[in-house]
């Protein structure tokens, strides 16, 4: 089987596939693994909190890869973080266990190459192209598990997906990352260390007056005690990710105002007088692009009713995130009055308050603070027999995709995509695969099901 993408998702479908005995090979266009999570320089796990019963809502390949950056004194311990709901890492440390725990699975591993094309027969993808610097060529496989976080082997095949929002068909903002380095980490504000109130009013003063942030971002103190760097989630940038145009104005636009932002930190906020651009992200991160459509669909009803279900193959506990995808800074952010997409929002003239109202969340969470169940039927294609996807390609309506696209649910799809791709390789058909055997499997690798 073939797991094309090697972020979050990617990783834990190729690592689950292998270990269950199928011959994996997972392709990933950058020189690492990791997609957002290092690529992009996210680096905090969401979307794992215990339900309010203190039931798990992730484990297995997830758990794993927490112990494993934990053990090298790069992650909150698994257990903390759980009970915090929310695990900060260090994206180095991600690149080399991911390496380490794909290699030792057993899948092949190839970098540095893209799926550039599909090659399909009837209701069944044959082959994909990967381009890279050996050229191009085609590899088949029996199973394919599309985990390009924007549904890039579904839209190469013809399978069908959607993007953005019914209203307008626009996706949500993306943001390019800055580390800052030579920080006073007794003095910057952080998550749980106080006087993070003072930055925040610094920084809304400093967007009246047009600094293109959208919001000052109170950052995890990072668990490698010896680093003395942080990131700082604050460009908003507007865009179709799958368009390159698009994507080279975010880059450009992201760096320039990361800059902007960089140099009022150093002049503005305590702790950080010495500081200095340290990098950033080495893409612009994008937090909504195509999703696939699938047997099921998880929708953001579902969501907020923290729906159950008795096909489910993952759990997901996080609210209905919407980045408004108009994606302010400056004086407009702050009129917006949040990040997320709300009838309360400030902006009573947006189009979306004013004509399109039921698509627009009253409220993010759901009130008994439980999970929601994803089941197996939205990871399969509803066109291609041969085809899963995990992550944030999943089958989901456009407010859903705003909860599963956080990484423990990512990861948790990811796992399940490649067990239920291992059970598959004989027959080749996703549509058949036993779901109650394949929960019982999960359960059996230490996965919250
Ligand atoms: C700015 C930002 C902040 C976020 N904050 C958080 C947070 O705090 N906590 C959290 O849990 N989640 C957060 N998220 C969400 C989360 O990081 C992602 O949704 C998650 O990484 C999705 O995982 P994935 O594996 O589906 O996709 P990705 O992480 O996007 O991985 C896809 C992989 O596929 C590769 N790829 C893409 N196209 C091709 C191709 N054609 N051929 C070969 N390889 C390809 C990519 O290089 C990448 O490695 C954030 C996202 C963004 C953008």
């Amino acid at each position: 089987m073939l797991v094309a993408g090697g972020g979050p998702g990617g990783i834990c479908a190729a690592v689950a596939a292998a270990r269950a005995g199928a011959r994996t090979l997972l392709v990933e266009r950058y020189g690492f693994l990791g997609g957002i999570a290092t690529a992009g320089w996210v680096d905090l796990l969401l979307g794992i909190a215990p339900a309010r019963t203190g039931e798990m809502v992730v484990g297995g390949i997830f758990r794993e890869i927490v112990d494993e950056m934990a053990a090298l004194g790069c992650a909150r311990p698994f257990d903390e973080g759980i009970a915090k709901g929310r695990i900060p890492f260090e994206p180095e440390a991600f690149k080399l266990v991911a390496d380490t725990m794909v290699l030792g699975s057993g899948a092949d591993l190839l970098l540095h190459s893209v799926v550039s094309d599909a090659i399909v027969e009837g209701d069944r993808l044959q082959a994909v192209v990967l381009e890279g610097k050996s050229g191009a060529h085609a590899v088949e496989a029996g199973v394919f598990v599309d985990a390009t976080g924007d549904a890039d082997v579904v839209a190469r095949s013809g399978a069908r997906w959607e993007m953005g929002r019914p209203a307008d068909g626009r996706v949500q903002a993306m943001s390019l990352i800055p580390q800052m380095g030579g920080l006073n980490l007794d003095r910057v504000p952080t998550r749980g260390g106080g006087a993070s109130e003072n930055a925040q009013a610094l920084m809304r003063e400093a967007m009246l007056a047009g600094l293109p942030a959208y919001r000052w971002h109170t950052p995890e103190r990072s668990p490698d005690e010896r680093q003395d760097a942080l990131s700082f989630n604050v460009t908003h940038l507007s865009g179709d990710p799958t368009d390159v145009r698009d994507l080279t104005r975010a880059e450009v636009k992201g760096r320039r105002d990361a800059w902007e932002i960089a140099c009022w930190m150093r002049e503005t906020v305590p702790g950080m007088e010495r500081s200095h651009l340290q990098l950033t992200a080495h893409m612009v991160g994008v937090r909504e692009s195509r999703r696939m459509v699938g047997l099921e669909t998880v929708s953001g009803d579902d969501v907020l009713a923290s729906r159950k279900r008795p096909d489910t193959i993952a759990r997901c506990t996080f609210g209905l995130d919407v980045h408004c995808p108009m994606a302010h800074t400056g004086p407009e952010a702050v009129e917006v009055g949040g990040v997320a997409c709300r009838r309360s929002c400030g902006k009573r003239d947006c189009h979306m308050l004013t004509q399109h109202l039921d698509e627009v969340p009253a409220h993010g969470a759901a009130a008994d603070r439980s999970w929601y169940d994803i089941p197996w039927g939205a990871l399969v294609s509803a066109d291609l027999r041969n085809l899963a996807t995990c992550g944030r390609s999943v089958s989901a309506d456009h407010r859903a995709m705003a909860s599963l696209r956080v990484m423990g649910p990512a990861m948790a799809t990811g796992q399940a995509a490649g067990q239920g791709a291992a059970m598959a390789a004989a027959s080749g058909d996703l549509t058949q695969v036993d779901v109650t055997e394949l929960q019982r499997r999960l359960r059996e690798a230490g996965a919250a099901v």
